[in-house]
C-alpha cells in the first residue's frame, strides 16, 4: 500500500435534521401536542443561534452524522477517540494482518506528514525506507510467533503511529460543533484539523443551518488561547464564516 491519502465521506445523517431540531426545541416552549408541532415546523430560522444564546443545546443531540474515514494515521486515531460522546468502529489490528504479503506494494499503508513531504523526494524516500524496515520487523514477529491471525496482536507492537487505519464515526450535532470548535483551531494537530475541515464541509452541505457559525472557537467569539493565539483570527473567521457559534 505505502503512502495513502485521507478520505472522508458522510455515510448517513438524520433525515430532516433541521426540522427535527426545530421540533425538539419548540416542544420545550409550547403547550401544543408534538403531532401539531411536527406538522408545522419547517427548519427555517436561526434555531441553533437562539438555542446557543440560551445555552440550551440538547435539541442538537437528536441529529446524528456518521462519517467514513480512511487513510488516517493511528496518531489521529489516538486523538479523535478522546471525544467520548462520539461512537467509533475501527479496523482491528488484531484481526486484520499487516504482513507485507497482504499488501500489493509489500508494505502496510501509512501517512506521510506534510512537513516531511515539503522537505523533498529524498526525505520522503527515507521515510518510506523506514516504513519498509518496520514491515520487515512486523513480518519477522508474525513468523517468529508461529504465523497466522493469533500473532497479529503482538506483532503490531513494532508498527508506527504513521500506520493508516479506517474508521466509522458517529457524532450528534452538538458534539460535532464542539469537535469543530476544538479541532479546527490552528493550535490543533494538522491531521485531525484536516479531517475536521472535510467533516465540516460535508456536514454543512447536508444541514447548512445546523452548522452555520460552526468552526474553531474564534469564529463565534474571542480566541480562548490567550498568549498562544495564532493571531490569524480575521483570516480564520473569513474561512469558516462568523455568526451563530456555541
Ligand atoms: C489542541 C489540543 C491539544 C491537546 N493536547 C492534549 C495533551 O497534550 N494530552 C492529553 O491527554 N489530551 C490532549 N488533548 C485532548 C483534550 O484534553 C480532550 O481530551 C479532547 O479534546 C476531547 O475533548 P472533550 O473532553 O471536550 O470532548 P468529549 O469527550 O467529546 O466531551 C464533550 C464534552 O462533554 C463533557 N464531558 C464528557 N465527558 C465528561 C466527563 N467525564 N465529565 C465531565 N464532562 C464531560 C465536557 O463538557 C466535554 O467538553 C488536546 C486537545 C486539543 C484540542
Amino acid at each position: 500500500m505505502g503512502d495513502v491519502d485521507m478520505k472522508v465521506t458522510l455515510l448517513r445523517h438524520t433525515a430532516g435534521a433541521e426540522e427535527l431540531l426545530a421540533c425538539a426545541a419548540r416542544v420545550c416552549y409550547s403547550a401544543r401536542t408534538i403531532e401539531e408541532i411536527a406538522g408545522t415546523v419547517d427548519g427555517e430560522g436561526d434555531w441553533v443561534g437562539r438555542l446557543a444564546r440560551m445555552g440550551h443545546l440538547s435539541p442538537l443531540e437528536h441529529a446524528v452524522f456518521t462519517f467514513g474515514v480512511e487513510g488516517v494515521s493511528r496518531s489521529l486515531l489516538a486523538q479523535v477517540t478522546r471525544h467520548r460522546i462520539a461512537s467509533f468502529s475501527v479496523r482491528s489490528q488484531r484481526y486484520v494482518g499487516e504482513t507485507g504479503k497482504a499488501h500489493p506494494d509489500g508494505v502496510f499503508a501509512y501517512v506521510v506528514p506534510p512537513s516531511i513531504q515539503v522537505l523533498g523526494p529524498s526525505y520522503v524516500a527515507e521515510f518510506a525506507a523506514q516504513m519498509e524496515k518496520m514491515q520487515e520487523w512486523y513480518d519477522y514477529w508474525v513468523e517468529a510467533l508461529g504465523g497466522g491471525r493469533a500473532t497479529y496482536e503482538d506483532a503490531r507492537y513494532v508498527l508506527p503511529n504513521a500506520a493508516a487505519t479506517s474508521l466509522v464515526m458517529t457524532m450528534n450535532a452538538r458534539e460535532l460543533r464542539h469537535f469543530f470548535r476544538l479541532r479546527l483551531c490552528l493550535r490543533a494537530q494538522w491531521e485531525i484539523r484536516a479531517m475536521a475541515d472535510k467533516m465540516l464541509e460535508l456536514a454543512r452541505s447536508a444541514a447548512p443551518r445546523l452548522f452555520a457559525g460552526a468552526g474553531p472557537a474564534c469564529v463565534g467569539g474571542a480566541c480562548p488561547e490567550g498568549d498562544m493565539t495564532c493571531g490569524r483570527i480575521t483570516g480564520i473567521r473569513r474561512r469558516y464564516g462568523s455568526g451563530g457559534g456555541e
